[in-house]
C-alpha cells in the first residue's frame, strides 16, 4: 500500500506518480527519522512491524522525503546525532522498558530540537509501562482507559491541519499534564492525544497505536503528513 503524502490518497504500490495529485512518489533521501525498534516489536499474529502491519507507514515516511533508519540498536548518541524525530510505538517497544539512561538520551535530543512522537495503547496492554520512563518526567500517563469511541474533538494545532476527526481502535485515554497540552479528545472528553515543545523540541504523544497500521493509516494520512512536518520543522 502507498499512500501519497501530499494528497493522502490511496496508490498501488508500484507507483512512481500519485494517481490523484500526480506529485512524485519516490522514496528521498532527505532529513532522518528513526523508528526506534531495538526494545523488540509485537510479533505474534499480524507482526507489528515495518515490514508487515506497520509497511504503509515506513514507505509513507520514506516518500514524505525522510530517511528512515528502522533502528534495533541499542539507542545512543551516536544513534540519535543527525536525526531530526525519533518515533516510539508500544506496539515495537513490547519486550522492554526504557531505561533511564535511554530516557535521559531522548529528552536531550528533544531539548537541543528533536521530534518525539509516542504511542501507547488502551489499558489492557501491560507493556504502556514501557514508556513510563519517557513519559512520565512529561507528567503524561498513557493507557488510562479502553476506548472505542471516534475521536473528533480537535484543539486548533498544526497537526490538525485539514483533519476532522482521527481513526483509531482500542485506545487508550492519556493524560497531558507538565510539558503537554491536551490536544484531542472523544466526546466524553477522554484525552486522546497531548503535544508541547520542550526545549527547541516537539514531541507529540498519543493513545494510540493501530492508527498507523495498513488499515488505518490511510484514514489518518493527512494527520502523518502534518505530525511529521510538525515534530522535524519542515513543510509538509
Ligand atoms: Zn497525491
Amino acid at each position: 500500500m502507498r499512500i501519497c503524502p501530499w494528497c493522502a490518497s490511496q496508490n498501488r504500490d508500484d507507483s512512481n506518480y500519485c494517481g490523484e495529485c500526480g506529485k512524485l512518489l519516490l522514496p528521498q533521501q532527505g532529513p532522518e527519522v528513526i523508528w526506534d525498534i531495538s526494545h523488540g516489536p509485537f510479533i505474534t499474529c499480524d507482526p507489528r512491524v515495518p515490514s508487515s502491519e506497520y509497511s504503509g507507514f515506513a514507505q509513507f515516511i520514506r516518500d514524505s522525503g525522510y530517511t528512515l533508519d528502522i533502528s534495533t540498536a541499542q539507542l545512543a548518541p551516536d544513534i540519535l546525532a543527525g536525526k531530526v524525530a525519533v518515533v516510539v510505538l508500544v506496539t515495537t517497544a513490547w519486550r522492554r522498558p526504557y531505561s533511564e539512561e535511554e530516557s535521559a538520551l531522548l529528552a536531550d535530543f528533544v531539548r537541543q530540537g528533536g521530534g518525539l512522537v509516542a504511542c501507547a495503547e488502551n489499558r489492557a496492554v501491560e507493556q504502556n509501562a514501557n514508556l513510563d520512563m519517557l513519559l512520565a518526567p512529561l507528567g503524561v500517563s498513557v493507557g488510562l482507559s479502553r476506548e472505542d469511541s471516534p475521536v473528533h474533538d480537535l484543539n486548533r494545532h498544526p497537526i490538525f491541519d485539514a483533519v476532522d476527526g482521527i481513526r483509531v481502535t482500542d485506545w487508550g485515554k492519556i493524560s497531558a499534564g507538565g510539558s503537554l497540552a491536551a490536544i484531542a479528545q472523544d466526546e466524553d472528553g477522554n484525552v486522546f492525544a497531548g503535544a508541547g515543545e520542550v526545549g527547541e523540541g516537539r514531541i507529540v504523544v498519543m493513545g494510540d497505536c493501530s492508527m498507523w497500521d495498513n488499515h488505518h493509516l490511510l484514514h489518518n494520512a493527512r494527520l502523518a503528513s502534518n505530525l511529521l512536518a510538525w515534530l522535524t520543522k519542515s513543510n509538509p
